[in-house]
């Protein structure tokens, strides 16, 4: 083989695709190594997800003191929620804190969207050409580029024909967008959809909900952190970040290790309803150990649940249509809501649910199903997005031999450890496919963490090539197939299994994320890191 040139004949010794939260932690990181590193964006600033989703109501629902990164205790102690789950405004802030704080923004090229990574075995580096046709050549390649980044248009005949206004909701104007007496259209009832639309219900002059499939959603039961809480919490973040580290998906909620029979039947329903009662993912990620797993513990929670929507719908039709009846509670992302319910009592909103009446064509004029054509002044898409795969879909990614990433991906994707990938040497993907996502940012630090051991490693090493093994790659694949069967999510059409009907080719449920603990996965991807990654290929 060759001689590699050495790291100073390329432009970088390091490449990190996006300044989201990954991308900014990764690029502080690498910095600290020494490394000679560039950020290229395709947004004109930092914040990723909060960057583009600008959206009415857009607000996570992991608690805001668990989100936060925990690296450093100069940005724990500067910064301070407002709110127990904090709304997207306030999270770009934080964003945007963090990059001032760090002084990231200098090693950050924004405007700049890849459109093709190519690695050439000769210099043992890649090669990344933008948008505008400019090109950098690196060592090191770290692919940032979210979960959930590629957003999706539905493919419904006409669309482009709409004279009103139209946005999807991970596309939204930075300007505000004026409600007031507007007929308005939201097409999709996942996270975002519930969130935009019971925040623009009381806004708009009448709000037309198309929903495709129901989706079960609970109580956010979001609110002020006041000053005796604000002091509590930043007493306590050691804890915070320590239980976060033992819990199953990194969020504050532990699991109840009794099963839904376990108890009384009147135990039951008070355990339900204090968690219905509590703030966040508790009724998910804290409920009885079974119910995500068992179908009959399942059922428990989703006649709960369907009970609780039928009590806050008053048209008893209306919440038939709500409650959904092709899955179990919790067996998609479950979305958090803030009187979601409540909106369907409004005079002025109003439900179609397109699997009895579906949308047939969108009109110069707004929407026709089945029944009849509605007008409207503004159509909103929250139909969500090309997940986990969509945004390596969309870079023409090419390794060793010109072997393209999507070719190698056919069939779903194979990776080891949801890091890196057979035949893309110096390639390190941070939250790609097969990780543990959960609550991300908690993922993204452990992940960086991994990806800047490695990088300090080949630096210390003098190493100019790592590449995962055809051996590594399966065991890992077949382990993350494997440990998600019994799962009740696996048996259900969801973005986290692939699924979306707006994308060719993706219609068959593939294993897309690792559904382990993630302590689990940490401690793998540890005991990899202690034993030299002799698991790869060096040199
Ligand atoms: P999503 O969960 O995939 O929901 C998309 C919605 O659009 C679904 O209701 C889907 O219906 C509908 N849809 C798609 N194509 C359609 C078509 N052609 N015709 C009619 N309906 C169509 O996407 P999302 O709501 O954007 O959420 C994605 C993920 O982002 C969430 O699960 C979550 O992980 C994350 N997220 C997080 C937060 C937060 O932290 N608070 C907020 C928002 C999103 P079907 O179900 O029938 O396909």
């Amino acid at each position: 083989m060759t001689a590699s040139p050495p790291n100073s004949a390329l432009d970088f010794d390091a490449i990190i695709i996006g300044a989201g939260l990954s991308g900014m932690y990764q690029l502080y990181r690498l910095r600290e190594l020494g490394l000679r590193t560039r950020v290229f964006e395709a947004g004109t600033d930092v914040g990723g997800t909060w960057y583009w989703n600008r959206y009415p109501g857009a607000r996570f629902d992991s608690e805001s003191y668990s989100y936060g990164f925990s690296f450093s205790k100069e940005l724990l102690e500067e910064w301070e929620w407002s709110e127990h789950f904090a709304g997207q405004p306030e999270t770009l802030r934080y964003c945007n804190f963090v990059a001032d704080k760090l002084d990231l923004r200098r090693d950050i090229q924004f405007r700049s969207r890849v459109t093709s990574a190519i690695y050439n075995e000769d210099t043992r580096s890649w090669r990344i050409t933008l948008e505008d046709g400019s090109a950098f050549t690196c060592r090191f390649l770290v692919t940032a580029i979210g979960p959930l980044s590629t957003p999706t248009l539905p493919r419904i005949e006409g669309r482009d024909s709409f004279k009103g206004q139209a946005f999807h909701t991970a596309r939204w104007p930075k300007e505000p967008v004026d409600f007031a007496g507007k007929r308005v259209a939201v097409i999709g009832t996942g996270a975002t959809g519930i969130q935009t639309i019971q925040t623009i219900a009381a806004e708009v002059g009448h709000l037309t909900v198309f929903q495709r499939t129901a989706n079960w959603a609970a109580p956010l039961h979001n609110g002020k952190i006041d000053a005796e809480t604000q002091a509590k919490i930043k007493a306590s973040y050691p804890e915070i970040f320590a239980r976060c580290q033992e819990t199953f998906a990194c969020f504050i909620h532990t699991p109840d290790p009794r099963g839904a029979f376990e108890v009384s039947d009147a135990e039951r329903e008070a355990h339900y309803e204090k968690l219905y009662g509590e703030r966040g993912f508790g009724i998910w990620q804290g409920n009885f150990r079974d119910i995500l797993i068992d179908k009959a513990a399942n059922a428990t929670i989703s006649d709960f649940i369907a009970r609780k929507i039928r009590e806050r719908v008053k048209d008893q039709k209306t919440a038939e249509k709500l409650i959904p009846k092709n899955h179990g509670f919790g067996t998609r992302r479950l979305p958090l809501e803030t009187f979601y319910y409540e909106v369907y009592n409004r005079p002025n909103v109003e439900l179609v649910d397109i699997s009895e009446t579906p949308i047939e064509r969108i009109t110069p004029k707004g929407i026709k199903t089945s029944e009849k054509e509605y007008e409207f002044d503004i159509i909103i898409y929250a139909t969500g997005f090309d997940a986990i795969t969509g945004s390596f879909d969309r870079i023409d990614f090419r390794g060793a031999g010109g072997l393209k990433l999507k070719d190698a991906w056919k069939s779903g994707p194979e990776t080891y450890l949801g890091l890196m990938v057979h035949g893309f040497p110096n390639m390190i993907m941070v939250m790609g496919p097969h990780t543990a996502l959960g609550n991300i940012p908690r993922s993204i630090e452990y992940s960086v963490d991994w990806v800047t051991g490695l990088m300090r490693f080949a630096r210390d090493k003098g190493l100019t090539r790592l590449e995962a093994t055809p051996e590594g790659v399966k065991d890992w694949t077949d382990h993350v197939k494997e440990i998600g069967v019994g799962l009740l999510s696996y048996e259900v059409d969801s973005w986290m299994t692939g699924i979306n009907r707006n994308v060719e080719g993706k219609t068959t449920r593939i294993v897309a994320r690792y559904a382990g603990s993630a302590p689990d996965y940490r401690a793998r991807c540890d005991e990899v890191a202690a034993k030299g990654y002799s698991e790869l290929t060096l040199a």
